[in-house]
């Protein structure tokens, strides 16, 4: 598997302040978008993968819902971090 997924833009979808979860929604140099789910307590961490729809999966190829994104949660959470898109 080469696949590594890389962020090139990153959106806040949502914010809720009192449970400290955080929803953004990513755009992958390939194009695939894909919602993250954060918590932030009071360290970032993340807790969820959604691919968006926009585009086939890059890995398996499917246009439905896969679970194929979610094995790169810790690259993404990585990425996030490191770059400080995500403060
Ligand atoms: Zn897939």
């Amino acid at each position: 598997m080469t696949f590594k997924p890389v962020i090139k833009e990153i959106e806040l979808s949502d914010r809720n302040e009192e449970n400290g979860l955080h929803q953004f929604v990513v755009t992958l140099t390939n194009q695939s978008k894909c919602r993250l789910f954060f918590s932030k307590d009071p360290d970032w961490k993340i807790i969820g993968v959604n691919r968006l729809l926009n585009i086939p999966c890059p890995i398996c190829r499917k246009d439905y819902y896969c679970n194929c994104m979610s094995k790169y949660a810790n690259e993404f959470e990585r990425q996030l971090i490191e770059n400080n898109l995500i403060q």
